[in-house]
């Protein structure tokens, strides 16, 4: 069993596309990990405090800055769990693994496919990092779940770069893949349904539910190397549910992350 998790934060909500606010949530959703509301056990019966190594979190001046700094603790040769800001910050952080594991498959969870080519010009929106990882060749596979936002331009690009698409509107989790190389973990807020996470920018009612979305993490077979929490936006949560759902689903991947 590995020792440490390294866990870093990015402040980072400039490219959203319609609200900000998720620049706020590292520290809020660590508030919720130790506010004594919770134990620090993962529902399987690892504790996971001793086995975090925590860097704190990073103003994010300059976007690529982000590649920089999840090199340096990949260096550690420690696993790490990135706490968003925005799903801008999913590209970079790939891109920083993708040295270390140049065979990756990746588990996006998400109301959206974030597969614009561009969004209002910007091709590093939150509206398109699993267009820039598919074109640079950074996941072997990309398997998203929970998608119910799916329009024509991004079936087209779903469709060029063989991404496998579990739509909510059809969902049987029976039916996710088995991964077979190291596995990434993307997990944007909103994939829950707003019932159960409202502190996201974009409500997409028809979700998965925290208990799906708990089970999905638990029944991975393969070793998780690497995972993001994002679009957490404290300006829009009520009683801070969607910080604590945030923690435990920290606690439920760093146990999974620890799995090997
Ligand atoms: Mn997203
Ligand atoms: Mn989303």
């Amino acid at each position: 069993m590995m020792t440490k998790i390294t866990i870093q934060g990015m402040k980072l909500d400039e490219k959203s596309s319609y609200q900000q606010g998720p620049a706020l949530a590292p520290p809020l959703i660590r508030d919720a990990l130790y506010s004594g509301s919770l134990n620090l056990f993962s529902e399987n019966g690892i504790n996971i405090e001793n086995a975090i190594d925590d860097k704190g979190d990073f103003d994010i001046k300059n976007y690529f800055d982000i590649e920089t700094i999840t090199k340096k603790h990949l260096n550690l040769d420690n696993k790490i769990l990135t706490l968003g800001g925005d799903h801008s910050i999913t590209f970079p952080v790939i891109k920083a693994h993708h040295e270390k594991y140049p065979v990756l498959d990746i588990l996006h969870i998400d109301a959206h496919a974030d597969l614009y080519d561009n969004y209002e010009g910007d091709k590093y929106s939150h509206a398109c990092p699993f267009a820039r990882i598919m074109e640079n060749g950074f996941a072997a596979r990309l398997v998203q779940v929970g998608i119910r936002t799916l329009n024509t331009h991004q079936a087209e690009q779903a469709e060029k770069f063989n991404v496998e698409i579990h739509e909510m509107r059809n969902l049987d989790l029976k039916r996710i893949p088995k991964f077979e190389n190291p596995l990434y973990i993307s997990l944007d807020m909103d994939g829950f349904d707003p019932a159960f996470a409202p502190g996201v920018s974009h409500h997409e009612p028809g979700g998965l539910s925290s208990r799906q979305v708990i089970d999905l993490i638990q029944n991975i077979n393969t070793e998780v190397i690497g995972a993001d929490i994002v679009e957490y936006n404290p300006n829009r949560d009520f009683q801070n549910m969607t910080a604590f759902l945030a923690a435990k689903m920290m606690k439920e991947i760093l146990s999974k992350m620890l799995e090997i």
